[in-house]
């Protein structure tokens, strides 16, 4: 599934831009600089894949990406910007309810958690949100080259049990660093299975 091109589809900003749910897909979610452009790299091989997510102007957009032309990778955009303004956040919110309750192809989500700081209040809305959606996620740890072990060891616990409060949740975590390639393969396995079955 990673073997393949992996192009850049389109930024959505409403329902009626969804391409067609004629596939399987994936999405990624977690607040601003959780590493998700980086894992999303990562993850395709491709350097600047993700960037076009990142500038200006898509980032409040819902990112379309074919994975070897069978798949969606679906980059949502990155929440806890206290800068943004009410209306704009209340417009995005708005567009990711209506995503996530109502994109039957949606396999599973990956929420993204940084290493460093475990699940926060803006990671809670959005696990509520899943929830509510009935949308099956996992939690992916970034950055984990940052934190010693014993300070990884924590984190994990801590957001293992976060997790029990949120039925949409798968209880495996997967541990990754971009940067070290960390848990790569072992997120592309598990979005290789999930599209195969
Ligand atoms: P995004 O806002 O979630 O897309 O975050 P980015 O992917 O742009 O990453 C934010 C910052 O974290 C950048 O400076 C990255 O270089 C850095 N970063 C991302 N992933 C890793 C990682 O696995 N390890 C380390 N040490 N830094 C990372």
């Amino acid at each position: 599934l990673f073997a393949g091109q992996t192009t850049f589809l389109k930024g959505v900003v409403a329902m009626s831009g969804l391409p067609p749910a004629d596939r399987v897909e994936v999405c990624f979610a977690g607040r601003s600089n959780v590493g998700k452009s980086t894992l999303i790299n990562a993850l395709t091989g491709h350097k600047a894949l993700a960037r076009a997510s990142n500038t200006p102007g898509r980032t409040q957009e819902i990112n379309y990406f074919t994975l070897a032309d069978s798949h969606y990778l679906v980059d949502l955009p990155g929440y806890g910007f206290a800068k943004a303004p009410v209306a704009v956040v209340q417009k995005w919110q708005n567009l990711l309810k209506a995503y996530l309750s109502g994109r039957p192809t949606l396999r599973r989500a990956f929420v993204l958690i940084d290493a460093r700081h475990g699940v926060k209040a803006v990671d809670r809305e959005i696990l509520s949100l899943l929830d509510k959606s009935a949308v099956p996620f996992q939690t992916v740890l970034t950055k984990a080259d940052k934190v010693k072990t014993p300070e990884l060891e924590k984190v994990i616990e801590q957001v293992r049990a976060s997790l029990q409060a949120h039925p949409a949740a798968f209880p495996e975590l997967i541990v990754t660093s971009s940067e070290k390639g960390e848990g790569i393969a072992t997120l592309r396995s598990t979005i290789a299975a999930l599209a195969d079955s």
